[in-house]
C-alpha cells in the first residue's frame, strides 16, 4: 500500500469518526471531550482486517476469544456518566481487551491504566495503543476482580465486563469521591454508577446493557 492510498484510508475514516460523532451526539452524548474523544480514536485499527470495514457502525463486534469490543455508544455512555462533567483523574479499566475503551480514556486522561486477563489479547492492545501513540496507557496482564493495588487509589474505575456484585477489592481501591461505572446484573445488566462519598457508597442505575461476564483469574 503505498503513502496515498493510506492518506485516503485516513481522510475516509475521519470522515466516518466525525459521521459517527455526530450520530451519538443525536442519541443524546452531550459531554464535548467524550464526543472529541471518539471522534480522535480510530476504531478500525482495533479490528481484524475483515472487520475493519465495519468499525464505523454502532454495534458490538467479535474480538476472538468469544469476547467483542464494545459498541460505541455504550462506551460514550459509560464514560459520559463516569467523568461526570469532571475530569476522570487517575482511571482504571478492567477488560482492556484489544485496548479501544482504554485508548479513549487515554484522550481524556494523562494517568490510564488497564487491565485484561486474556494475555493474547493484551499483547494486541499494547501494540494497538503503540499504533496511535498511546502509550502513556498503563496495561496489565491481571485478574481485575483484584483491581490494581500497586496503583491505587483511583478517582475513576470503569468495567467492561459485568458481575453481578461490585467486587470487594475494587470499592476498596476507589479514592474518597470516586466513582465507578459498571454493567451490573448477570442475564440482565444495566450500567450503575457507584460513588464513594463522606458516608458511605451510593448507587444510581441507567440504561439496559448486554456485556460479556467477568470471569475470574487470567488465561
Ligand atoms: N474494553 C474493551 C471491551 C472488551 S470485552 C473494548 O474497548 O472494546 C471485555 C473484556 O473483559 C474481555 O477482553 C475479557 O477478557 C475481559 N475480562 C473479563 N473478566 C476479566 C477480569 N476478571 N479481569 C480482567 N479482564 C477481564
Amino acid at each position: 500500500m503505498n503513502s496515498a492510498t493510506l492518506a485516503g484510508i485516513g481522510m475516509t475514516s475521519a470522515r466516518t469518526r466525525a459521521r459517527m460523532v455526530e450520530r451519538l451526539r443525536s442519541q443524546g452524548i452531550k459531554d464535548p471531550r467524550v464526543l472529541h474523544a471518539i471522534g480522535v480514536v480510530p476504531r478500525h485499527i482495533f479490528l481484524e482486517p475483515a472487520l475493519a470495514q465495519r468499525a464505523y457502525e454502532d454495534t458490538a463486534l467479535p474480538l476472538g476469544f468469544g469476547q467483542t469490543i464494545s459498541q460505541p455508544f455504550v462506551v460514550a455512555r459509560m464514560i459520559e456518566i463516569l467523568i461526570a462533567g469532571r475530569d476522570l483523574g487517575k482511571t482504571l479499566e478492567i477488560g482492556a481487551g484489544c485496548g479501544y475503551q482504554a485508548a479513549i480514556l487515554g484522550v481524556l486522561s494523562k494517568q490510564v491504566f488497564a487491565v485484561e486477563r486474556i494475555a493474547q489479547l493484551l499483547a494486541r492492545a499494547r501494540d494497538n495503543l503503540r499504533q496511535i501513540k498511546l502509550s502513556h496507557v498503563r496495561l496489565k496482564h491481571a485478574d481485575g476482580n483484584l483491581g490494581l493495588p500497586e496503583a491505587a487509589p483511583f478517582d475513576t474505575i470503569i468495567l467492561a465486563a459485568a458481575a453481578s456484585a461490585v467486587p470487594q477489592s475494587l470499592l476498596a481501591q476507589l479514592a474518597p469521591g470516586g466513582r465507578l461505572v459498571m454493567p451490573l446484573g448477570s442475564s440482565e445488566q444495566v450500567i450503575s454508577l457507584i460513588e464513594r462519598g463522606e458516608k458511605g457508597f451510593t448507587e444510581t442505575r441507567f440504561d439496559a446493557v448486554r456485556f460479556v461476564p467477568l470471569l475470574p483469574g487470567v488465561e
